[in-house]
């Protein structure tokens, strides 16, 4: 699988996990934390969470699944704006770490901008940088002129996580190559728009009839998935609450989408003509 590398050289394969909404159902729990082993065993190693996910029922649940595995996952999880404070931040931190049944995280990020001045909260996020219980932070729902305010405090800002798929696709306009150029990774959330209407998408389905992956015939999933994948610097983390979702993401990593693949889905969902501001979910 490609790879993406941050900017402290750490190297992380571009497909990871979300897990928004897991553990809210008590049936389909056990599948959600075998989905997440599972993808673990097969290398995938970037699983993210929030504190607001089911008020720390996704964190968790993941606790769950990477126990006894933790060395081989990069965890991220998100604080909330209302939580972003200098003491807030660590308090949060805590309560995180104390859900996810881990003494450390690899990537921690503001889930959004809210009312508490940046500088505060990026002070409480190198407060936890130094005493060595986050390897990194980062944002999420950061605009280009975010970014550039938060350039402007300082700081080692590793991630930026936004909604990115081919129904979204503003952030090709500007944000993606900023943050690349500036050493910010991209980590595209929603990459399956959250498996409503764009799986169902007839030129998504004949694209997939034209593809194989090892399995057999490709799916409009898998060809959504590896549009995502296509540039090799944006980190894509669908959330799959199954064994067969979970297995389906795993071999859209060996799709190739053609040119003509390309200018049917740049039809069908024509990339940007001028600045949008950045949508979110
Ligand atoms: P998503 O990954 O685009 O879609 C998830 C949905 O697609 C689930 O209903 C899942 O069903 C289904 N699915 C997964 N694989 C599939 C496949 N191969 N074929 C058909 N359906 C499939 O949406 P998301 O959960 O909103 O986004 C992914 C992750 O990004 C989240 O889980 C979360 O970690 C993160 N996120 C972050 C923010 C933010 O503000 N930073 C916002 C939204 C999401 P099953 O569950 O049944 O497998």
């Amino acid at each position: 699988m490609r790879k993406i590398t941050l900017r402290n050289g750490t190297e992380l394969p571009v497909l990871g996990m979300g897990t928004w909404n897991v553990g809210d159902c008590t049936e389909r729990r056990a599948e959600e934390i075998a989905s997440l082993r599972a993808g673990i065993e097969a290398g995938l190693r970037v699983i993210d969470t929030a504190e607001m996910y089911g008020g720390g029922r996704s964190e968790t649940l993941v606790g769950e699944a990477i126990d006894g595995v933790r060395e081989e996952v990069f965890l991220v999880t998100k604080v909330l704006p209302s939580n972003a404070s200098f003491e807030g931040v660590r308090r949060a931190c805590r309560n995180s770490l104390q859900r996810l049944g881990t003494d450390w995280l690899d990537l921690y990020l503001l889930h959004w901008r809210g009312g508490v001045p940046l500088a505060e909260t990026v002070r409480g996020m190198e407060s936890l940088r130094a005493d060595g219980v986050i390897r990194d932070w980062g944002v999420s729902n950061f605009d280009v002129d975010d970014m550039e305010e938060l350039e402007e405090l300082g700081g080692f800002c590793a991630a930026n996580q936004i909604l990115y798929n081919l129904e979204y696709r503003g952030v090709e306009f500007d944000l993606l190559d900023r943050d690349r150029v500036a050493g910010v990774v991209n980590m595209a959330y929603s990459p399956l728009g959250q498996g409503g209407e764009l799986l169902h998408h007839p030129v998504l389905d004949g694209i997939a009839a034209r593809h194989e992956t090892s399995a057999g015939a490709a799916t409009a999933a898998q060809i959504a998935l590896a549009w995502v994948l296509r540039r090799g610097d944006v980190l894509a983390i669908p959330k799959a609450g199954t064994m067969s979702h979970l297995r389906e993401n795993l071999l859209a990593t060996e799709l190739e989408l053609t040119e003509s693949d390309l200018a049917a889905l740049d039809g069908a969902f024509p990339p940007p003509r001028r600045k949008t501001r950045l949508a979110m979910i």
